[in-house]
């Protein structure tokens, strides 16, 4: 994927998604007779190879339940289902693999910490703090907390081209501030958050931050120790990795201080009808039979994107990201939404006054999957005054030539409504 033109005498390293492509046989098919355009990264990535055939390794030879079991099979799943812990670990360098929880995937992780940090010490009065930006994932569990507790939830407002506004933001920081919980980058809009910035604002007054990772994680270079997040949530199927799984890291500190989310098996040391003493980290919190098949396909989608400098991937999609806003942008009729200055991997737009479901439509007809309505992100929809937006969003393996095919696609489009 990476040649490396340095044995050939030449310095620069050039980074080849059309090799990267050939590991990813979802996208080597036709539909509607026309070769796939996959352009609805953001909702979920394709598979490589690596991650279906760990997954169908794990089925067809070691299949059986963990850490209980004394036999050969279920030892064997152990062991591939504990190193994934440490592989997360390395990936995004937290401090000690006990940070590591798995759970089913972002949504998850943020309700956990809502149910469990979030109940055991917000008080009625207190304040929660988020953005305009936010996924309804971290808006909703939230939601959830304050009509329990009495707690309310704030919001940093975002300006017309899709950026928080960091002085609002400041300003919101206040002595009632019990939590900042923020996207790192947004599904809606593509923007990037300054979140290292932005959390260490938080810390200078003593407020911990919950980051929603969903988009960051395969398309940037995440190090919560360096960002000094609290919590970093993020799910697998977003990075190569399949569904139903997903990290919440956890400083230490906090993970330990808070009660189990759910009670079962596994997340206990001993019951008894008079008392049930709780295992240790990170065990508390992953009560009954895991996603063990699901988790043995993180840890390969995490094999598979520690193949590549991360800066490689990002000045990749970051290319195809600013041509196509060139090549849509330059289309008439089409209205981009979400301008910020730091972008990556999605581009939201509007096409003269036609329905974005239509865009859609139309488009699947030419072979291209783009994703249309709201993305979870009704409140980012209503700052600009609409209903729906036509998403492309790309990964890795995405070129200029399926941006080509897109514009083509807006253009059959416009003759369709013209
Ligand atoms: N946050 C963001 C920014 C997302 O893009 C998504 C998925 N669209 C989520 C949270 C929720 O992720 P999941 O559905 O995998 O739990």
């Amino acid at each position: 994927m990476i040649a490396d033109l340095r044995k050939e005498g030449k310095s620069m390293r050039t980074f080849d998604a059309s090799k990267v492509r050939e590991e990813f046989p979802a996208l080597a098919q036709t539909v509607k007779g026309k070769p796939l355009v996959y352009l609805d990264n953001a909702a979920t990535t394709q598979k490589p190879l690596q991650v279906i055939d760990a997954m169908s390794r794990y089925y067809k030879l070691d299949n059986a339940n963990i850490h209980r079991g004394v036999h050969e099979l279920s030892e064997r799943a152990t062991e591939s289902y504990e190193a994934v812990r440490e592989k997360v670990k390395r990936f995004i360098n937290a401090a000690d693999a006990r940070e590591i929880v798995f759970v089913r995937g972002t949504t998850e992780g943020i309700n956990l910490v809502a149910q469990t940090y979030g109940k055991s010490n917000l008080r009625q009065g207190d304040e929660i703090l988020i953005s305009g930006l936010e996924h309804h994932s971290n808006i909703v569990p939230w939601q959830m907390l304050c009509g329990e507790k009495g707690t309310n939830l704030k919001v940093a407002p975002i300006n017309d081209d899709g950026e928080i506004l960091l002085v609002e933001y400041q300003k919101l920081l206040t002595e009632r501030t019990k939590l900042v919980a923020l996207g790192h980058v947004s599904n809606a809009l593509g923007t990037v958050n300054p979140i290292g910035a932005m959390i260490s604002m938080a810390h200078k007054a003593g407020i911990p931050v919950l980051v929603d990772g969903a988009q960051a994680m395969a398309h940037t270079r995440v190090d919560v120790r360096e960002l000094d997040a609290d919590f970093y949530v993020f799910s697998g199927h977003k990075m190569f990795g399949p569904t139903g799984i997903g990290i919440l890291y956890g400083k230490e500190e906090f993970l330990n201080a808070m009660p189990p989310y759910q009670g079962g098996g596994d997340m206990i040391k001993s019951v008894s009808f008079e008392k049930t003493v709780y295992n240790d980290l990170p065990y508390k919190f992953e009560a009954g039979t895991p996603n063990i098949a699901g988790t043995i396909g993180l840890g390969a989608a995490v094999d598979y994107l520690s193949k590549f400098q991360i800066e490689d991937v990002e000045n990749h999609e970051r290319a195809v990201l600013s041509y196509a806003t060139d090549v849509l942008g330059s289309i008439e009729g089409v209205r981009l939404i979400g301008t910020a200055r730091e972008k990556l991997g999605v581009v939201s737009f509007l096409l003269d006054d036609v329905h974005p479901h239509d865009i859609g439509t139309i488009l699947n007809e030419e072979g291209i999957a783009i994703r249309t309505g709201h993305h979870c992100a009704q409140p980012v929809m209503l700052r600009f005054g609409i209903p729906a937006t036509a998403r492309a969003s790309f990964a890795i393996y995405n070129t200029k030539e399926e941006v080509d095919a897109l514009a083509r696609g807006i253009q059959r489009v416009k003759e369709v409504f013209s």
